[in-house]
């Protein structure tokens, strides 16, 4: 910093080092409190460059990022739309980020009526009965509803050891029913692409905990027979949950309250436009209803005459499942995006979700094989295998989309697919970006007759080609080679 700058800065009276208090002695007395090998030997090696030149490394860095702000992002169950911007610029407000979770309460009366709000709202979307909003994904939401499963199931002493999940489950299902000690039993889908009610009725007993669903399914596909399924798992003495994340197919249709769930997550970063990808922050709340309120973690933000408060006293709950009351700033977006839409508005989001599924749908049916082939809610599956058979695989049809500057779609899953293309264009994304879509999968399939070592070697384009993503994985080396 030159003499200049530190003069604007002190006129400006920003001047960081007066924050700070003074030094207690001489710096040497205090590195002398420092354990010896914290005290560093030489001076750092710190690049000294200009504005420009980091302004420059890092737009170019974030320019070898894909993002839904730049391309067509059609990754199936993972709900890649468009985040309006506004949703932001509201988060980042002053109000919401300059204030702290150790406030007063009396001081932050406006945020927890938010939170307050965000719960009665969530429970009204969802036809639940009350929310917490401490989970931070799906994921996180489906260890605190099963853990509010065992928790209600030990409360009733009932002796329950098994979790029922379909096989077109997602992986994070019976992952979380076995990380909360149940023992998980698969059920088979039928030739319609449904849970099969049969293989349910032989597989359903007293044992069974908790039934965990997707509707509509990882398929792209409603499930039909949900409220056979319901009362049969009520009978047995079960509970039903709801893994939330294709809410964006449901939004102001219909409700899994109503459907007979009794536990249900949403992701906000999917159905509720807060940006996700490479990890968060996300956030997945957990409705539940009446009779599993007092399990819900703790504290629970409670509405008191017009004052708004954390809950003080929950002798059942199961406890704390994240600092505070969850990832504030995601729901805020979330909050917000749910107050701009309104009830049409969101009704809107889900049948445009719909309708561009069903038109992609029609599209590509006879170029890919698709094997659940009837009316497809928000996303739907393809299967690569008629182009398997001329030696090109799914996995190199998603590589080559990404030389044509389109993100690949879920590939892989769900596992009962031979190699599945799942496809979910969300509602955000017009007419003409999904004919294009369609018209480089025409070339790509045009390349897998003519000249499939363009699509075997892709991508081309890339910053990095074709990886071996297992060793990646394994080994992964996370220095930046130029
Ligand atoms: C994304 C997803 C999850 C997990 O949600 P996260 O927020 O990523 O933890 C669970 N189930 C389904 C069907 C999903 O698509």
């Amino acid at each position: 910093m030159n003499s200049d700058s530190q003069t604007i800065f002190e006129k400006h009276s920003f001047n960081p080092a007066s924050w700070l208090p003074k030094l207690d002695g001489s710096e040497e007395k205090a590195l002398a409190k420092l354990p010896e090998e914290s005290v560093r030997k030489s001076e750092p090696h710190l690049p000294s460059l200009s504005e420009l030149d980091v302004v420059r490394h890092f737009t170019n860095l974030s320019q070898k990022n894909f993002c839904v702000d730049t391309n067509f992002y059609p990754l199936g169950s993972c709900t890649m739309k468009y985040n309006p911007k506004a949703l932001d610029a509201i988060a980042a407000s002053t109000a919401y980020s300059q204030i702290h979770p150790y406030q007063d309460e009396e001081d932050v009366q406006g945020a927890l009526k938010i939170l307050y709000e965000m719960q009665v709202v969530l429970s009204e979307i969802t036809g639940m009965e009350e929310f917490t909003l401490q989970p931070a994904a799906g994921a996180h939401g489906e260890f605190c509803g099963l853990l509010m499963a065992g928790a209600y199931h030990r409360f009733k002493k009932n002796k329950k050891t098994k979790v029922l999940i379909p096989d077109s489950a997602h992986g994070t299902n019976p992952a979380s029913a076995a990380l909360c000690g149940f023992k998980v039993v698969q059920i088979a889908t039928n030739a319609k692409g449904h849970v099969d009610v049969e293989d349910l009725k032989r597989k359903l007993d007293g044992d069974v905990a908790c039934l965990m669903m997707t509707n509509p399914n990882t398929l792209g596909i409603f499930e039909e027979d949900i409220l056979e399924i319901a009362s049969r798992v009520h009978k047995a003495g079960g509970l039903l949950y709801y893994d939330g994340a294709n809410m964006n197919a449901l939004v102001g249709i219909c409700r899994p309250g109503d459907m007979g769930f009794d536990i249900v997550h949403l992701n906000l970063h999917k159905t509720f436009a807060v940006p996700h990808g490479s990890g968060g922050p996300g956030s997945g709340p957990v409705g539940v209803k009446k009779e599993l309120i007092p399990f819900l973690p703790f504290p629970r933000i409670l509405k008191k005459g017009q004052k708004f408060s954390y809950e003080k006293n929950a002798p059942h709950s199961i406890g704390k499942l994240r600092s505070f009351y969850g990832n504030f700033g995601a729901i805020i977006r979330s909050y917000a995006y749910i107050k701009a839409l309104g009830d049409e508005g969101l009704k809107g989001v889900s049948e445009n979700a719909i309708l561009n599924a069903n038109y992609l749908k029609a599209r590509l049916k006879d170029i890919f094989d698709v094997p659940y082939n009837g009316f497809c809610m928000h996303e739907f599956v393809m299967s690569a295998k008629k182009q398997k058979a001329k030696g090109v695989k799914a996995l190199d049809i998603a590589k080559r989309l990404l030389d044509f500057g389109v993100y690949a779609p879920t590939i892989y899953f769900p596992l009962i697919v031979e190699e599945a293309l799942m496809v979910e264009p969300t509602e955000t994304e017009s007419k003409e970006t999904l004919d294009r879509f369609v018209e480089i999968l025409v070339e790509i399939d045009k390349e897998i007759n003519e000249n499939p070592q363009k699509v075997l070697g892709a991508p081309h384009t890339t910053p990095v080609s074709r990886i071996d993503e297992v060793t990646a994985a394994r080994q992964p080396n996370l220095r930046f080679k130029s």
